[in-house]
């Protein structure tokens, strides 16, 4: 009896769960086309309003907190999809240096007169099985995280390469590095160093918490090392068998 009780409690709160998953998909998809809406509006409104500089702050004020809520609202939307296990698209091979190179280049335009020197330290050849779109997102998590939390002039390293344990995804930083008993809570959602301080970065909250679940879904596991004044190191370890030597193109 104990145990089907147990086994009514369970059912019981995996519909709650499949509910509660569904309920915050619901309502974010239909807060991006308002919010879009919002954004856009605001955005020409500026345009016209170069005459008048005070209702020009204002309305920039209001297109920086809708671009806010639509970030926010857009990974809500992406934690949500990956919980479910609906997939933003199919698993395949792919090669992604041209991704790393990309988003490195995001990041240097990302951290601009900072001028965070970032290095990519990755191996060209080496061709991975999973979803290039979830790969791009936990990666720029990683390394805009990094050109957000850490001071300018740091450096700030992208490393992709394999060993004998598995493929290694990284990014290392120079920062000041996170207390240890914080370590443990950062992938869950909302969870943040210091609220005030990180606030004005710009983060939602869920940036690690997308990670984790991308990992997940990879057969991956997301290693946090850091430590205070020295920076920072998060790396993602694939299993071997989602990894492969590109095979060379040409007679
Ligand atoms: P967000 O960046 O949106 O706040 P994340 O889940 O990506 O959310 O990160 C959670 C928290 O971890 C951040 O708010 C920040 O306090 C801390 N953090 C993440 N990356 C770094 C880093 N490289 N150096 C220092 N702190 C970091």
């Amino acid at each position: 009896a104990q145990y089907l009780l147990l086994a009514r409690d369970t059912t019981h709160l995996h519909r709650l769960e499949v509910m509660r998953r569904d309920f915050i998909a619901n309502v974010s998809h239909e807060l991006r086309t308002p919010l879009t809406v919002l954004y856009g509006v605001t955005e020409s409104l500026e345009d016209e309003l170069e005459d008048q500089p005070q209702l020009a702050r204002s309305v920039q004020m209001l297109r920086e907190q809708s671009e806010r809520m639509k970030l926010l609202v857009d990974d809500l939307l992406l934690l949500s999809r990956l919980e479910t296990g609906e997939t933003t698209g199919p698993q395949d091979w792919f090669n992604p240096f041209p991704l790393f190179q990309k988003l490195t280049d995001e990041a240097r335009i990302l951290s601009g007169t900072e001028a965070h020197a970032i290095v990519l330290d990755a191996d060209p050849k080496l061709e991975f099985q999973g979803n290039p779109d979830e790969l791009r997102s936990a990666c720029a998590n990683l390394l805009f995280n990094a050109v957000k939390y850490t001071p300018g002039g740091t450096t700030i390293t992208l490393r992709w390469r394999v060993d004998d344990d598995g493929a290694r995804l990284s990014v290392e930083d120079t920062g000041p590095g996170i207390a240890s008993h914080h370590l443990g809570r950062l992938t869950e959602r909302f969870y943040r160093v210091d609220a005030g301080r990180t606030q004005s970065r710009g983060g939602t909250g869920l940036g690690l918490a997308i990670v984790k679940h991308v990992l997940a879904r990879h057969e991956g596991h997301l290693a946090i090392e850091s430590q205070v004044g020295r920076g920072s190191r998060f790396t993602c370890l694939f299993p071997l068998a989602r990894i492969r030597r590109a095979e060379p193109s040409g007679p």
